[in-house]
């Protein structure tokens, strides 16, 4: 067995490819272009690569596994055999019935998608029945162990863990009432016992064991199913030793039970979770094992400040055997490669570290720590002075710095709703159950290609502005001719809803290859917030006004809010969350009062983020929603009684944010309800919500169109729980993935049934 100390390491690395080339593949295999063996070598390729390129680094200990066509959760189901009936019956072969899971085929939907803990990453959830039998199918983990170890290169396989990927797993639809998946806890360990063994036998000389689902608050139950899970596979005579590894915060109660297992070392998330350490000398479990101290934060894009991890590191060399150095989380989460950047400007440049330079300084910090004293002086002298030198060159707005300063409860607040709601309905004069959608309009073709074609310069920027305005004509005729009631200027200028406004602000910086994976083939390119954020000029208001010229009915402007600027971007982390959310509300608060002198009386402020960014600990919620639901509120509050605030959060689950949207005190809030049945409109009167509503009626993620009698009654059914005047009928969701062919013939049935209702 190959078992050297674990050293400096890293718990994951991203895998779609530095141009992302896995994308292209996977693609490509499933329009038909390319083969399975064509599939299968560019995966090698960029495995071999990765390989190297870690080697080549100088790292310790190498994670190995990290490969996914898909997705990792993906995989751990596919290699315990949960792949629900569905699937099976199609008669694929192996790699077809994947991603018929991931991606649903012309017969069956694919299995929901859902967020990573709080990254934007996004994970399949894997289906258990009470009769699910768990069955070792493949190979992956170790297969991939013996590709690399053929290249040379000794891995150290990555698994979820099995108590965090019951965690995640759903109970499948019929299973019986109270079934939990841990319920099958130990089924699932009798397989990972056999996979250990198998492993073990390849000479495999650490494993790693995701279990991230325990820095969020757990059950006693849960502690004990960990507990089990951990005494029960360090027991095993025939494994390898075993990492387990908790990230994304603090371990809390689970680091002692962990501790109290025989498993061999435990990686803690010192970045998202430092108050960990203040605990580590305490657990005398760990003083046998190997701490693997995350202090290299692995999911935001800032440099280092190397002596200060040094520093942390130094003051937890006596908690346990041996101390090994690591990023706190996998790097998945960040883009590949900061030298793939020449343009940045070179002050931010010096600021930021992508995977490759966070593994450099993973490798910097444990020569430091290994004693080796050149490296020490010299590396840690560079590092501080550099991230000092970054920080001081940071971008520097005094005034809006005094802006925020001086801001006072009141900014926050506006007229009480009876007033506004008195003040808009003379305004706008909408019949009760007010029709609208939800700002985009299917991004056709020619869209597309006039977005294109600017980029490559084929057309200019009066061209593009042309063509952008023929579409938001065609879009404000289409809306009028369809009836609805409040129109959109369609949203065809934006590629994406946080880009397009960090594009326009000041204080953030782009990158060209700083692709991140979103799930599956997905990937997006985050904005970095680096610097104090404002707004050089008007960023919507051509396009909003130019709509309303074009229409008597009134046209809703339309921005995305603060908390999902921040939540899709990366965010500096000099100054609190608060500070940093309250100057772009300021920029936001500026555009409202901009759009409102340009003649719009209804502006929208989606803010689908705002439940996806919760703290995975409840202790820390109440300070999330308070500085959230502060920063949407100081966008909005400037608005005169008489304009109109919608806000748009694609969930219908609001548990934990339900007061909080009530707090955000929109004048009507826009929400997802099409696959919940009206259920939400219970829920929101049970708080004593009494503002108005727009249950999306039509989901807008299924190419099926509802006909008019199926959203009679569903209208029906929420008239009876919230008056007419202050209902709306919508969509789910924006209209951009959608065909017109869908979206036309949708929007007609939606607008005759609500005038069948209003008519009732
Ligand atoms: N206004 C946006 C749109 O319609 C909202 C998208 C979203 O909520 N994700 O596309
Ligand atoms: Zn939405």
């Amino acid at each position: 067995m190959n078992n050297p100390p674990i050293g400096a390491t890293v718990l994951g690395y991203p895998r779609i490819g530095p141009n992302r080339e896995l994308k292209r593949a996977v693609e490509r295999y499933w329009s038909g272009a390319l083969d399975e063996s064509g599939l299968r070598s560019v995966a090698a390729d960029l495995r071999a690569r990765t390989w190297h390129e870690l080697t080549d680094s100088g790292l310790d200990s190498l994670p190995g596994n990290t490969f996914s066509y898909y997705d990792q959760v993906l995989d751990t189901a596919a290699l315990f055999g949960v792949v629900p009936r569905r699937y099976r019956d199609l008669g694929l072969g192996e790699l077809d019935t994947y991603f018929a899971m991931a991606r649903g085929t012309a017969e069956v939907a694919p299995l929901e998608l859902t967020k990573w803990f709080d990254t934007n990453y996004h994970y399949l959830v894997p289906e258990i029945a009470l009769d699910t039998t768990f069955a070792l199918s493949g190979d992956k983990p170790v297969a991939e162990y013996l590709e690399a170890l053929a290249l040379g290169v000794t891995t150290r396989p990555v698994l979820v863990g099995p108590v965090t990927f019951l965690l995640l797993a759903k109970a499948a639809p019929d299973a019986p009432e109270g079934f939990a998946p841990l319920d099958l806890l130990d089924s699932l360990l009798d397989r990972y016992a056999e996979l250990l063994a198998i492993l073990a036998g390849a000479g495999v000389g650490w494993v790693q064991l995701d279990e991230p689902a325990f820095v969020a608050d757990r059950t006693g139950a849960e502690l004990a199913a960990l507990r089990r899970a951990y005494d029960r596979l360090s027991a095993l005579s025939d494994r390898p030793r075993l990492l387990v590894a908790g990230y994304f915060g603090d371990l809390g109660d689970a680091l002692p039970v962990l501790a109290d297992t025989a498993v061999e070392a435990i990686a803690v998330d010192l970045v998202a979770g430092p108050q960990a350490a203040e605990r580590i000398p305490t657990i005398t479990g760990l003083r046998r094992k190997t701490l693997v101290a995350g202090v290299i934060e692995g999911r935001n894009v800032w440099r280092a400040d190397l002596r200060a991890a040094a520093t942390l590191c130094a003051t937890l060399l006596g908690s346990a055997e041996t101390l090994a150095v690591s990023t706190s989380c996998s790097l998945l989460h960040v883009p590949y490669d900061l030298d793939a950047e020449p343009d940045l400007d070179p002050a931010l440049r010096s600021r930021f570290a992508f995977a490759r330079q966070k593994v450099d300084e993973v490798v910097t910090l444990g020569k430091v720590l290994s004693g080796d004293g050149v490296v020490v002086a010299e590396a840690l002298a560079r590092s501080g002075e550099e991230v000092r030198r970054g920080v001081a060159a940071a971008r520097r707005d005094d005034v809006v710095r005094a802006r925020v300063a001086a801001l006072e409860p009141t900014d926050r607040s506006r007229a009480p709703y009876a007033e506004r709601a008195a003040a808009q309905a003379e305004r706008l004069g909408l019949p009760p159950l007010a029709t609208t959608t939800i700002g985009s309009f299917p991004q056709t073709s020619d869209v597309r290609r006039a977005r294109a074609d600017r980029r490559k310069g084929i057309i200019d920027e009066a061209g593009y502005d042309e063509r952008m305005r023929a579409e938001v004509e065609r879009v404000i005729r289409l809306q009028e001719e369809i009836g609805l009631d409040v129109l959109v200027h369609g949203e065809p200028e934006r590629n994406d809803m946080v880009q397009y406004f960090a594009e326009q602000l000041d204080g953030f910086a782009h990158t060209e290859f700083g692709w991140v994976q979103s799930y599956g083939s997905r990937c997006v390119r985050p904005p970095i917030l680096h610097g104090d954020v404002s707004r050089p000029a008007p960023m919507t208001v051509r396009w909003s006004a130019y709509a309303q010229s074009l229409t008597a009915k009134p046209v809703k402007g339309m921005l995305t809010g603060p908390v999902t600027i921040l939540a899709w971007s990366f965010v500096r982390d000099d100054q609190p969350l608060a500070d940093t959310a309250d100057q772009v509300a300021l920029a936001l608060r500026d555009e409202i009062a901009d759009l409102a002198a340009a003649g719009l009386a209804v502006v929208q402020v989606d803010e689908p983020a705002l439940r996806e960014t919760l703290p995975l600990r409840a202790e820390d919620r109440k300070c999330y929603l308070d500085w959230a639901v502060g920063a949407f509120r100081l966008a909005t509050a400037g608005a005169a009684p008489s304009t109109q605030i919608h806000t748009h959060l694609c969930y219908s689950e609001f548990g934990e944010v339900i007061g909080a949207i009530d707090g955000l005190d929109a004048d009507v809030t826009t929400i997802e309800a099409a696959r919940s049945h009206m259920e939400i409109l219970d829920d929101l009167a049970a708080i004593g919500f009494a503002r108005g509503v727009g249950p999306g009626v039509y989901d807008i993620h299924s190419p099926r169109v509802p006909d008019t009698a199926e959203l009679t009654a569903l209208l029906r059914e929420a008239v009876r729980a919230v008056p007419a005047e202050r209902l709306w009928g919508n969509p789910d969701c924006g209209l951009k993935t959608r065909r017109y062919a869908e979206v036309n013939p949708a929007l007609r049935n939606l607008v005759t049934a609500a005038r069948t209702v209003r008519g009732e």
